[in-house]
């Protein structure tokens, strides 16, 4: 950890929908970057979720973007990531670090994921590329197995252990249709974006993930 520091930054990409933020992203980013000395946990919002286009309509990436800079806002060591936006197309984590890496000669980068999405890393796109440039970093998730089976390559994986918080977003859309309460579970600032844009309660985001 002692090449810490501006000069060897410990980087974390956090990537997801984020369709909405929620206290598991946030607790998850929070503890991961506490538990190994991480400078910075970028939450990069995939610009089109290529695993998830087409099951239901995804709120607009701006919309997305700033609800995650709300939830951030106030936390030392989060950021939104919009690098996926930015570039446009469909996002692959693979590119992303490609990037930070050229942004960011010196840096040290992890990637991030929940169990559940662990499950499913051997399936990413250029996945070897990935193992390659980052260290895997994988936080619990309920209803998804804590150990993802090896990964592919026999690449090495660093398990965090977190809250277990029984949340997502596709059971806050349904709340949201439904009227039901929001507080503790999304940020007062991502409610505020919510709130404001009118997202959700038409139903068209949908139910399902
Ligand atoms: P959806 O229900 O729409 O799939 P989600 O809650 O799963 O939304 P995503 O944007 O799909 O959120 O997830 C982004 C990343 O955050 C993934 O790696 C996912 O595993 C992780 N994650 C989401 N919710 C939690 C949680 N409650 N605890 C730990 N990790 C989580
Ligand atoms: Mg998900």
């Amino acid at each position: 950890m002692s090449e810490s520091g501006p000069q060897h930054p410990r980087i974390g990409v956090f990537g997801g929908t984020f369709d909405p933020p929620h206290i598991g992203h946030l607790v998850s980013a929070i503890d991961v970057r506490d538990r190994l000395e991480l400078d910075t946990v970028i939450l990069m919002v995939a610009n089109i979720p290529w695993q998830k286009a087409g099951s239901r309509r995804i709120s607009a990436a701006e919309d997305r973007l700033d609800m995650v800079r709300a939830a951030v806002a106030d936390v030392p060591g989060l950021v939104a990531g919009d690098h996926e936006i930015v570039a446009g197309g469909p996002s692959y984590t693979a590119d992303t670090l490609a990037g930070l890496q050229r942004e960011h000669p010196e840096a040290e980068l992890f990637t991030v994921v929940g169990a559940d999405a662990a499950a499913g890393l051997a399936t990413w796109e250029r996945f070897e590329e990935v193992v390659e440039r980052s260290t895997v970093v994988v936080v619990d998730r309920p209803g998804a197995e804590a150990d993802p089976a090896p990964l592919p390559g026999g690449a090495e994986w660093v398990r965090i252990e977190v809250p277990h918080l029984d949340v997502s977003s596709t059971d806050l859309r349904a709340r949201i249709i439904e009227g039901r309460p929001l507080d503790y579970l999304i940020p007062p600032g991502t409610l505020r974006v919510i709130e404001e844009r009118d997202l959700y309660r038409d139903g068209a985001a949908g139910v399902t993930s």
